[in-house]
């Protein structure tokens, strides 16, 4: 599959008043055309933030990019200029973010919204062409065209999050990066806007990057897997082999262990004990020690370095070949 997304070893910083947060800790990541990956943790383990930073849209003077490269499609992110970003942004990459209730200008209607988006990038010659192409993503979207001239507060949650997923679509970008795009939506709306954004990929022929913590999502939606924790990648592979198969990251069988089984009488779930460590705070060794349950000794003060086997790769010493 021919190669859109890479990042190699990306580090992220917020540095606040107070306190420096490790945010990412040297992640790699692929994507290819088309492909949809699950990127998938806990809140705090770095999700948003990559997303953000494949943006360049990290808040101003306190988010840094450290280290490392984000080569989108032959361009480096990290070394490209504002102006360069402002091309980028809408037709090579787009992002639909968690919230839609908050994600629309209030005092614009949608149809000038998404018209907005087609105007930056000069796609099309006059007012008129621009118009029909906002009625012809609304209805891509199932909206009806008619509707263009009302304002967000107008519609549902689920219409309004239709409109972000058109606006992020509006000049078909190779890669969407979807940040809990159903999070805020009710389960049936959920499962409408989950299909519809399956439509338009395939449609499109859209890569996307879809951040999640709900795994039922992940197994429905995506081909690769990328478990994600204290700001680092420690699991991925393609949906089989991380959702079968006996080799797993501690942390990945604690995830699923967490999840309900209908089939299973049992009167408790099993969540993962303790917290994610503080990230102004990380610990040595690797950062999932404090709260695995087959910690050894070497944990505490080695990093794991990757094992890979056909694609499937888990950070972990458990299954580090150099540990004994
Ligand atoms: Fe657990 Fe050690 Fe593996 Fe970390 S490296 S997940 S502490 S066994």
């Amino acid at each position: 599959m021919e190669r859109l997304l890479e990042i190699k070893d990306l580090y992220v910083e917020y540095q606040t008043d107070d306190a420096r947060v490790f945010a990412v800790n040297g992640i790699n990541l692929k994507v290819g055309k088309g492909e949809t990956l699950g990127l998938v943790g806990e809140t705090g383990a770095g999700k948003t933030t990559t997303a953000l930073s494949i943006m360049r849209l990290l808040p101003e003077k306190v988010g840094k990019i450290k280290g490392g490269t984000i080569i989108l499609n032959g361009k480096d992110v990290t070394a490209a200029t504002e102006a360069d970003m402002r091309l980028l942004r809408g037709e090579t990459v787009s992002m639909i973010f968690q919230d839609p209730m908050t994600s629309l200008n209030p005092v614009l209607t949608v149809g000038d919204q998404i018209a907005e988006v087609l105007d930056l990038h000069k796609k099309y010659r006059n007012k008129e062409e621009v118009e029909s192409r906002v009625d012809e993503i609304l209805k891509m979207v199932g909206l009806p065209p008619e509707r263009k001239n009302d304002y967000p507060h107008q519609f549902s949650g689920g219409m309004k999050q239709r409109i972000v997923i058109a606006i992020a679509l509006a000049c078909e970008p190779l890669l969407l990066l979807a940040d809990e795009p159903t999070t805020a939506l009710d389960v049936t709306i959920q499962a409408q806007v989950l299909a519809l954004m399956d439509e338009l990929k395939q449609n499109l022929n859209t890569a996307m990057i879809l951040i999640t913590h709900d795994l039922g999502v992940v197994a429905k939606s995506c081909d690769r897997v990328a478990i994600m924790y204290a700001g680092e990648i420690i699991e991925t592979g393609t949906v089989e082999q991380i959702f079968s198969g006996d080799h797993h990251h501690p942390y990945t069988v604690g995830l699923f262990e967490s999840i309900p089984d209908l089939k299973k009488k049992t009167r408790r779930l099993h969540p993962i004990d303790g917290l994610m460590p503080d990230p102004t705070d990380l610990p040595e060794g690797c950062k999932f020690h404090t709260r695995c349950p087959q910690c050894m000794d070497i944990c505490k003060n080695k990093i794991p370095s990757p094992m890979e086997k056909e694609g499937h790769v888990i950070c972990c010493h458990l299954y580090n070949e150099t540990t004994d």
